[in-house]
């Protein structure tokens, strides 16, 4: 299938390659005046901005940073609100403090936010009780609803995706920079439910020393400006190429492409195919780009990836997210690390540790073991440590509200406690209080 944007650029290349993962739009006139109106419209990140994004994944590239990158599996229209969008900041944010102070280590915060609208799907429909749809495709594409009418592709949809993103920009840039992320503000995050979680209760501990050294730090008269506010960046999954195309742009610093939809984006497991268009267009943008690389990742695959998209080894430039699953990381990511390193690239090695362990409860929800989600972070550590590389980061699917949809943790949730608050369009995420509880452990590793 090839993608369908009305373009003038000579550059598109992508254009004409085969696309997975694209949806069957009904109507080519209406995607056609949809994407003319996308492609008019602003910017909703700069140029300037993912530059900079690029240059803070070269420190974490070079072994002097963490990427935290989080946020929903898929975010939903119907969850653009102030408070839902306040609570995943707050998660990140209290995540960031904690791995930035237990582990003295500077923190890249990335949130998949503000973007993450389009899912790829192992399955093209899904049959329930004998009736069989369309699967759902993310709130860009069509409705979570099990109808016939919600699950037809609407072009306007990605509209709308644009408009969410950018109401979630906005108020994420002022939440950032407005005085609600200043370092003064760290037990204010620590409010409501997760405060008297086990990991609640230790960050509080944490947040109390905080305050103690900021105190000290006034009485001297330092009063630093980068406390004040945070560098916070968006990303998502670039996959539905008609309107990642109509959102990328020429800077007109450098005359280069910028896929203006978010500072970073990546491309998925399920569309990495080196002679497709997903790669094709990645290879053509500016951006800070991420591959993620599951467990049947050659190494040629991994070396073919840079040439295409890293061709001048940037650190910075090529982040690799492996999610190989808490039962194959040991095995199967040390020959790639060490194949990749020793070709001279200098990637950012990302670990998500969310997509190689899902698994059906009994219950029938799709759900992760909180343990099995730590051990593959550990696994990905081990491996790094013995190669004397480094752990870069890790890619989490969380929610900053309280949620049952992976078991354990700290304040645990059991396989009888899914169905009390079961709230994903798609996969399952750590709740607040989870999120925090691997912050904490993961401090520990990095130290
Ligand atoms: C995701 O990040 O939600 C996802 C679908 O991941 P992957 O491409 O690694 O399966
Ligand atoms: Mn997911």
């Amino acid at each position: 299938m090839t993608v369908n944007v009305d373009t003038t650029a000579q550059d598109f290349s992508w254009l004409s390659l085969p696309a997975a993962q694209q949806p069957e739009w009904p109507d080519s006139e209406a995607l056609r005046k949809v994407l003319a109106e996308l492609a008019s419209y602003p910017p909703l990140v700069f140029a300037g901005e993912c530059d900079q994004l690029r240059a803070r994944l070269g420190a974490v590239a070079r072994g002097e940073a963490f990427l935290l990158q989080g946020g929903d599996c898929a975010e939903a229209f119907d969850a653009v609100s102030a408070d839902h969008i306040r609570n995943k900041l707050k998660t990140l944010l209290q995540m960031a403090v904690v791995l930035t102070y237990a582990a003295s280590v500077p923190v890249v915060k990335v949130g998949r936010i503000a973007g993450q609208y389009s899912k790829p799907r192992s399955k093209s429909t899904e049959t329930r009780d004998g009736v069989t749809l369309p699967v759902y495709r993310g709130d860009s594409v069509n409705g979570f609803d099990f109808t016939p009418e919600s699950r037809i592709p609407d072009p306007e949809r990605l509209k709308r995706m644009y408009h969410a993103s950018s109401s979630t920009l906005n108020l994420v840039r002022a939440f950032t920079t407005g005085g609600y992320a200043d370092l003064r503000q760290v037990h204010a995050w620590n409010q409501d439910f997760v405060r008297n979680s086990p990991s609640g209760q230790r960050y509080e501990r944490l947040a109390k020393e905080i305050d103690n050294a900021l105190a000290f730090m006034n009485a001297c008269g330092v009063d630093p400006e980068e406390f004040k506010t945070v560098e916070f960046y968006s990303s998502h999954e670039a996959l539905v190429l008609d309107y990642e195309t109509a959102l990328t742009r020429t800077d007109s610093r450098t005359g280069d492409l910028y896929d203006v939809s978010g500072h970073m984006v990546w491309i998925g497991e399920r569309t990495r195919q080196l002679d497709h268009a997903h790669i094709e267009f990645a290879s053509k943008i500016r951006n800070p780009l991420g591959v993620k690389l599951g467990p049947t990742t050659s190494v040629d695959d991994a070396l073919e990836l840079i040439d295409r998209l890293d061709p001048d080894r940037e650190p910075g430039r090529l982040s690799f997210i492996t999610r190989m699953g808490a039962g194959k990381v040991r095995d199967l990511l040390p020959n790639l690390v060490e194949k990749v390193t020793a070709s001279g690239a200098q990637v950012a090695w990302i670990c998500d540790p969310m997509h190689g362990n899902t698994f059906e409860a009994s219950s029938g929800h799709k759900t992760r073991n909180f343990d099995d989600v730590l051990d593959e972070v550990k696994g990905f550590f081990e491996v790094h440590r013995a190669l004397g590389t480094h752990p870069g980061g890790i890619h989490v699917e969380l929610t900053g509200d309280d949620v049952t949809e992976c078991v354990g943790g700290g304040d645990e949730v059991f396989v009888d406690d899914l169905h009390q608050r079961y709230e994903t369009a798609c996969d399952p995420r750590l709740n607040r209080s989870q999120s925090l509880d691997l912050a904490f452990l993961v401090a520990e590793m990095l130290r």
